[in-house]
């Protein structure tokens, strides 16, 4: 492993005992699923097939028993009551029906909505789609640190605020906005808080009571989970929080969200959240040591890296880095045997820098340089030591090819040279 090889920047370093390629390094964009969640699930695939709407045999009320258990379970994660748990497909259902349905609910009290620029795109495109529908949206800027101010925030509510919806964690960059002080800021004026919390719950403590949260989106696959399940959190006392459906049909789930349930996925998403809640603390602290681990070792060999968003409010699993001077494609290929997401955002043909990170103040070209080191429950130490090694060698590598970093070192100044037109 750390056997010297990445420092004449070879670009394939020995495969340490116990590492197997290739190595999943993106669990923020998915996570492979807990043998033990698979394991819970597995007899409502079979014999427990019941619908858990069926109220006249025992075959639906065994279902309906793992459905409420599962609430129970993700309550408890989350400092909620069961009741306050609407089962969904996933995070962008949630989302979507968090923010259309509390639009639609209270659009007679106002029609002004706040977010902020680094939301996932389920929150920003259900946003933009009101806005053709006559709502008011207004997007807070984040800071450097992809935090927002929470002065602006003060100063964006108006009379006409019915909701504000600010991520938790940030998916990207890992950051953690201040939830508990928007939070109160928005109970001591009256208004909604929505928080798509998908990246936070499960991984850093979340609590709905504390942090005066009204409505809370979630998903199982990024929680060990399996895909295609998720939940809403629909706060029912202090204030009680009413969301217009917006799949109509049997009027299951209180009549906010329509549609037979998915009893396998929804037992598999309550048992990853009993796992999470009494893991959460120890695998923090693994997470965590093994992503310093990670920094130290790229930020000792190489020059020119920084980190994407703060450092201290972050999620424990996540590393966000640039390799300036680093073309952000060869960066990748250059990896290959490692499953990480870059800066970049393939829409349709063109590779466009991550928004996320242009809203931090990156350049484009620093953005399209930029890796997403997601760390998840099954990664490892040995497997962090192959990846800091590989992506060593590989941008020594790039970098040796590289004209730009080559003038850098020689102390021209890139910022005075004037570039012939191309
Ligand atoms: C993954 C993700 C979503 C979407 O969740 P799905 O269940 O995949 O629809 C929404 N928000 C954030 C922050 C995410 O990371």
């Amino acid at each position: 492993m750390s056997d010297g090889t990445m420092s004449n920047g070879t670009i394939n370093p020995v495969v340490p005992e116990g590492v197997t390629l290739p190595i999943y390094m993106d669990n923020h964009a998915t996570s492979p699923m807990d043998p033990r969640v698979l394991e819970a699930m597995l007899p409502y695939f079979g014999a427990k097939f019941g619908n858990a709407a069926s109220r006249n045999h025992s075959f639906g009320w065994e279902a309906e028993q793992a459905v409420e258990q599962a609430r129970e379970q993700i309550a408890r994660l989350i400092g909620a009551t069961a009741k306050e748990i609407i089962f969904t497909s996933g995070a962008t259902e949630s989302n979507n029906l968090a923010i259309k349905g509390i639009a639609e609910m209270y659009r007679e009290r106002g029609n002004h909505i706040i977010t902020q620029v680094t939301e996932h795109k389920a929150v920003l495109d259900t946003c933009k789609r009101l806005e053709k529908y006559g709502y008011r949206v207004t997007y807070l800027p984040v800071k450097a640190d992809g935090l927002i101010d929470l002065d602006d925030l003060r100063r964006a509510i108006d009379d006409k605020t019915i909701l504000v919806t600010i991520m938790s964690a940030n998916n990207e960059i890992g950051v953690l906005q201040p939830v508990a002080e928007i939070g109160r800021i928005c109970h001591e004026k009256g208004v909604i808080f929505h928080t798509d919390a998908v990246q936070a719950v499960g991984k850093v403590p979340v609590d709905v009571q504390a942090m005066n949260i009204d409505v809370l989106s979630l998903t199982a696959h990024k929680i060990y989970g399996p895909k295609g399940v998720g939940a809403l959190y629909v706060r029912r006392r202090n204030p009680r929080v009413q969301i217009a459906a917006q799949i109509d049909g049997g009027g299951h789930e209180r009549g906010m969200r329509s549609g037979t349930l998915n009893v396998p996925g929804i037992v598999g998403l309550g048992k990853a959240c009993e796992i999470a809640m009494q893991e959460m603390a120890t695998e923090a602290e693994r997470l965590r040591a093994m992503r310093d681990h990670l920094r130290a070792r790229m930020e000792a060999e190489l020059d020119y890296v920084e980190v994407n968003g703060s450092w201290e409010h972050r999620l424990p699993g996540n590393l966000n880095m640039s390799f300036i001077y680093v073309e952000g494609e060869s960066l990748l290929m250059g990896i290959n045997d490692v499953a990480v997401s870059s800066g970049s955002a393939c829409t349709s043909a063109t590779l466009e820098p991550s928004y996320v990170l242009k809203a931090l103040g990156l350049g484009d070209d620093v953005a399209h340089s930029s890796i997403r080191f997601g760390l998840g429950r099954f990664n490892t130490m040995a497997e962090c030591d192959y990846v800091a090694d590989k992506v060593i060698g590989i941008v020594k590598k790039l970098r040796e090819l590289s004209p730009l970093y080559e003038m850098v070192k020689e102390g021209i100044d890139l910022s005075k040279i004037e570039w012939a037109a191309h």
